[in-house]
């Protein structure tokens, strides 16, 4: 008897399991439908050093001369060659 009882209740917690599992399912649908251009993480830059100073900078604002690069034009000019 005892047995049966326990079998009933792990059968409605598995029942209720899937339920709440399938709630969260199709809740992150809509939502992801909702947002169809669910603004993406901003992709991380690639940082490199500066020549001069050593300050790590984003590579779409660095000043590039030659092979290097650097973090303003002033620090680009510093170095000839
Ligand atoms: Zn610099």
């Amino acid at each position: 008897m005892i047995i049966r009882l326990l079998f009933f209740v792990a059968l409605i917690a598995a029942i209720v399991f899937a339920l709440f599992w399938w709630i969260g399912h199709s809740f992150q649908k809509k939502v992801k439908s909702m947002f169809p251009s669910a603004p993406k993480p901003p992709e991380v830059e690639k940082l490199i050093q500066c020549a001069v100073c050593q300050t790590f900078i984003p590579k779409s604002k660095a000043v590039k001369k030659k092979d290097d690069y650097y973090c303003c034009e002033e620090h680009a000019n510093l170095t000839k060659y």
